[in-house]
């Protein structure tokens, strides 16, 4: 067999494992939207046989030896499309593969318990309930990155599943440094003489209207609705099905404004990666797919903050929010509004911190799940130790373990490794956000007169187009000049509330 010969053969396989992930993907999205719930248990068979069977197909030795065929020719040589995707199958394949099944049946079986005992012991507020699955869950992540195999600390092998080629080496300086910033801005923003009115969000929004606002909002970003949907669900998400198939989710709040609308810029910003990827030339392979979490919340984050939470976005939107919600917002000035959706203050919850605090709920996770996994901190320790982070980084005491070490679903379901790619898309997004004001001409004015077109062909041209051309870190040089770096946002967020809170 020729090589191009072998690659149109990998082609074709790829292809056919992408269609059956990707109908798994449309049933999915219908058990989050508009399956009965008496279809669970039905619904989680078809799943589970679509997902197996997948994974059959991708790992068969077939695909190796193709690879390995492919390996040996021109094809994998250079910086090009087809070399991105041999060298990007290969490292899945060798993932995929090198899992054995027992230890693959273990952590499911494992993690599907500890998931029930997780939720009884976040209800109860009791992590002794939680402590010996937690163990275990530590203990098949440790096989789990024994197996795949890593050079420096487990850690690495695991934050690949999920940072492809991010290693901890190239995170925990920034980390560190971001950290130590965090914590010095929020002390400045806790000093400041000014504080925003919070509640000037948290009146009545008729949900009617804010799906409409919503919906304007994402179709001005350039959200394609003829290729595209929103829908309600109770924990939004967007999936990108196929081409021309793009889906996003949110969830409405009748007394509050951001959930839904924040909410859904940041779906819609997931939404525009997927349908900015060239999924009609390379569907099924590396280069039609996304770079990694990081790059991909990079997206969402830079539409939902950069853009959603910047003065001029609402010098443009604010009147047409005043005539929508006239009962709520008539009477509020567009500063007064502008610092209410930019309120920053340490909370207990992960999923509700504003845009400053949020990367220290995560810091704080990166760091001691990094511990436990390398047996410095044991799991019986696990709520002394988040405690006294969270007292030194916040500056708050925690109530309870419901409020702190039981809040999230990810240690219960096995997702170590997965943490830091919320903190690597905050930064990546203020890196990419500084280069497109940098090369675009004046977007502030772009985006005050309700122009965010230009923005997004620069994405599609930056990031979307390329899929997995390049890894995260190398895209980044490319684009910025540099590496990850903490600075961009570090700047962007001490000049945005410096002059909201006046310091
Ligand atoms: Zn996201």
């Amino acid at each position: 067999m020729s090589a191009q010969e072998s690659y149109n053969e990998l082609t074709r396989i790829c292809r056919e494992v992408a269609l059956i992930y990707s109908s798994y993907a449309v049933l999915s999205w219908d058990q989050h939207t508009y399956m009965p719930p008496a279809g669970i248990s039905f619904r989680a068979e078809q799943l589970g046989m679509l997902s197996s069977t997948g994974h059959k197909k991708f790992t068969d030795p077939k695909v190796g030896d193709l690879l390995s065929n492919l390996e040996q020719s021109d094809l994998a040589k250079g910086d090009t499309p087809e070399s991105a995707n041999i060298r990007e199958l290969r490292h899945a394949y060798d993932k995929q593969t090198k899992l054995p099944t027992e230890l693959v049946e273990e952590i499911t079986k494992t993690t599907s318990m500890a998931h029930e005992a997780w939720a009884k012991a976040r209800k109860e507020s009791d992590f002794s309930q939680f402590e010996p699955w937690l163990a275990k869950v530590i203990n098949l992540m440790q096989q789990k990155a024994d197996a795949y195999g890593f050079e420096g600390e487990r850690y690495n092998a695991l934050l690949d599943d999920y940072e492809t080629g991010a290693t901890v080496t190239d995170v925990e300086n920034v980390f560190a440094s971001l950290r130590d910033e965090l914590v010095t801005l929020l002390q400045k923003i806790k000093d400041a003489p000014k504080q925003p009115d919070k509640s000037i969000v948290e009146r009545p929004y008729d949900v009617k209207l804010q799906e409409i606002f919503g919906k304007s909002v994402a179709l001005a970003m350039g959200f394609d609705f003829d290729s595209g949907r929103l829908d309600i669900t109770t924990h939004p998400f967007c999936t990108g099905i196929g081409i021309g198939d793009t889906r996003i989710l949110t969830r409405y709040n009748p007394n509050r404004l951001n959930d839904a609308l924040f909410g859904t810029m940041h779906e819609a910003g997931h939404g525009l990666y997927e349908m900015g990827l060239p999924k009609d030339k390379y569907f099924g392979l590396p280069m039609s797919q996304s770079i990694s979490l990081g790059i991909h919340e990079s997206q969402s984050r830079m539409w939902e903050n950069q853009v959603g939470r910047s003065k001029p976005f609402w010098e443009y939107f604010f009147p047409q929010a005043q005539r929508l919600f006239r009962d709520s917002l008539g009477s509020v000035t567009l500063d007064e509004f502008y610092g209410a959706i930019n309120d920053v203050r340490p909370s207990y919850i992960r999923v509700e911190a504003d845009e400053a605090t949020y990367n220290l709920h995560i810091l704080l996770r990166f760091e001691m799940e990094r511990a436990l996994l390398n047996g410095d901190l044991k799991p019986a320790d696990v709520p002394g130790e988040w405690n006294s982070r969270f007292k030194k980084y916040f500056g708050i005491e925690v109530d309870k373990d419901s409020n702190g070490c039981l809040q999230d679903v990810h240690w219960s379901a096995g997702l170590v490794g997965y943490f830091p790619t919320y903190t690597l898309g905050n930064l990546y997004s203020a890196q990419f956000f500084n280069q497109a004001d940098k090369e675009l001409d004046d977007l502030e004015g772009q985006f005050r007169r309700g122009e965010y077109l230009g923005l997004r062909e620069w994405l599609r041209e930056k990031i979307h187009q390329h899929g997995q051309r390049y890894r995260a870190n190398d895209l980044c040089k490319r684009i910025t000049g540099s590496g990850l770096d903490h600075k961009p946002l570090v700047t962007y967020m001490n000049k945005k509330y410096g002059d909201i809170y006046g310091f």
